[in-house]
């Protein structure tokens, strides 16, 4: 099957497949970024744990339901998925305080949102990816008012099943990003990834169990990922 690179990313390299113009390889690699990439690293491991986890994840949200892109895992750090043309929007979901929303609030970390909060930033690097509300993803022509419920809709389905399954395991889902893209029918499905590059797991003690461990320094980030997939692994079918 041969392959042309299509896309690079900071954490994935996109391919076409000549079998069929509406699949893509992607390839998770081993490289962590902050600040937009402006503090970028190579973590050796890291695009291995991230691929299982991400196949795991989205295995059990087809199963569930969710249409997704997710087809099949390839090997350790590729997976097949259906072509989409993504939504340019990153849809946060918080269901307790952290990060960015502590900060632009100036609240502690930590503390249950009684009902989770969805937010949206327009996935634009030269624009810092802004903070923007429903309004704007209608003048920014990124969505209409029917996209926009759905889009919403599926996000707060999609945190139950998660929020169920992390608990299982005795992790808390703090936060997360998810994104959305149409498929060759026009179709809205889950892309994207969900690993701990993109959501943030504290354990029982309130350890950092994501990407929080490279931004703050906290020690090794792939023996932490390690620890969530074993215990995602363990997950009843
Ligand atoms: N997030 C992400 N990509 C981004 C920004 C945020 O995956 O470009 C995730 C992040 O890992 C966290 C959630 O979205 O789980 C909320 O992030 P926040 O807005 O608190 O920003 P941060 O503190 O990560 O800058």
């Amino acid at each position: 099957m041969s392959r042309k690179l299509v896309y690079t990313g900071k954490a994935k390299d996109i391919y076409t497949t000549s079998e069929d113009e509406n699949l893509i390889i992607s390839v998770y690699k081993d490289q962590a970024t902050m600040l937009n990439g402006a503090r970028k690293e190579t973590i050796e491991g890291k695009g291995i744990l991230n691929n299982q986890i991400s196949s795991l994840i989205f295995e059990k949200l087809n199963v569930a339901g969710v249409a997704t892109h997710f087809i099949k895992q390839l090997s350790e750090t590729e997976q097949l998925n259906k072509k989409v043309e993504i939504i340019p929007l990153e849809v946060v979901l918080r269901n307790y305080t952290a990060g960015s929303f502590s900060k632009r609030f100036a609240v502690e970390e930590g503390l249950k949102l009684e009902t989770p909060i969805l937010e949206f930033y327009y996935k634009n690097d030269d624009l810092n990816d802004p903070f923007i509300n429903d309004e704007h993803v209608k003048f920014l022509d990124i969505a209409t008012d029917e996209e926009i419920a759905y889009i919403k809709n599926e996000t707060r389905r999609i945190n139950g099943f998660l929020s169920d399954w992390f608990s299982q395991i005795g992790l808390k889902l703090i936060d997360y990003k998810l994104e959305f893209g149409k498929d060759k029918d026009g179709n809205i499905i889950l892309a994207d990834e969900f690993s701990p590059d993109n959501c943030r797991l504290w354990d029982a003690e309130g350890r950092h169990m994501d990407k929080d461990v490279f931004r703050r320094d906290l020690g090794s980030l792939t023996d932490v990922y390690q620890v969530v997939l074993e215990k995602l692994q363990g997950l009843e079918k």
